[in-house]
């Protein structure tokens, strides 16, 4: 951990009845950074941030941020402290129209007009959902959902965001869009971002710190260019694209 440390966890464990999913996991994400989480299927990524965002609670260790302790506070609590969860399958309100979804997503502001302004922005970022604010968000295609589900989570004004697989079935220019589109956060609003990906190459091009999980533990961790230089890395997850 360093001064500047956003994020803690420490120790973390985590388990669904008897399967133990995450094994004393330590990690922690810097303000302004954006760190990937990879590994493959089954472990533990969206399981280590449904903690962070206060759905899962760990069995045991646990989860600082801005230096306050987090793993048994609600939900709804964390997400007005700066932390907006975008999750696995870019849950969008389909018969909402875009400029409802986004609308939802500053629910928890008292600044209304300065939400008025954010909205703006994140019309100017996502040009095509300013031209589609009054379309049904079903409709979309699945990049302009994620986009969606971005703009949505980018309205509760948060410091950290947490992405869970933002390129999960999308064709690869679209993929590369949204990996785009996450630098922008951290350059144009300065957001730190967790990210969670199988896509571990685009991943860590535009990641500054990188943890490698593997069912359940942190195997490595370490600069991003570190890990895509890495034989063990490159075998096991850069192969796809
Ligand atoms: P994927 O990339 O496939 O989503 P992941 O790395 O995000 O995988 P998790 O979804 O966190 O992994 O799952 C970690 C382990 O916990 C897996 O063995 C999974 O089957 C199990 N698991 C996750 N959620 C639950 C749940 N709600 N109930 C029971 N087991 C669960």
């Amino acid at each position: 951990m360093t001064r500047s440390s956003l994020l803690t966890l420490r120790n973390v464990d985590i388990f669904y009845g008897r399967i133990h999913a995450v094994k004393r996991v330590s990690m922690h994400v810097n303000a302004g950074e954006i760190v990937a989480l990879i590994g493959g299927n089954g472990a533990g990524k969206t399981s280590l941030l449904t903690t962070i965002s206060g759905l899962v609670r760990p069995a045991s260790g646990s989860v600082s941020y801005e230096g306050r302790e987090i793993h048994k506070t609600r939900a709804d609590r964390i997400v007005r402290m700066g932390v907006t969860h975008v999750p696995e399958g870019r849950l969008v309100f389909g018969p909402m129209s875009v400029a409802d979804n986004l609308a939802l997503g500053g629910y928890v502001r008292a600044d209304k007009d300065e939400a008025r302004r954010d909205l703006e922005q994140i019309y100017s970022m996502f040009p095509v959902l300013a031209e589609r604010r009054h379309q049904m968000a079903g409709t979309l295609s699945g990049g302009e959902q994620q986009m969606l589900a971005i703009g949505r989570a980018l309205m509760a004004k948060p410091r950290l965001l947490l992405l869970d697989e933002p390129s999960m079935g999308l064709a690869p220019r679209i993929a590369r869009e949204i990996f785009h589109h996450v630098v922008e956060l951290k350059e144009r609003f300065g957001l730190t971002v967790l990210l969670v990906e199988q896509n571990a190459k685009n991943a860590l091009r535009i990641a500054d710190r990188g943890y490698v999980l593997e069912t359940g533990r942190v195997v490595l961790q370490g600069p991003a260019e570190d890990l895509l230089a890495n034989r063990d890395v490159q075998r096991a997850y850069l192969g796809r694209e």
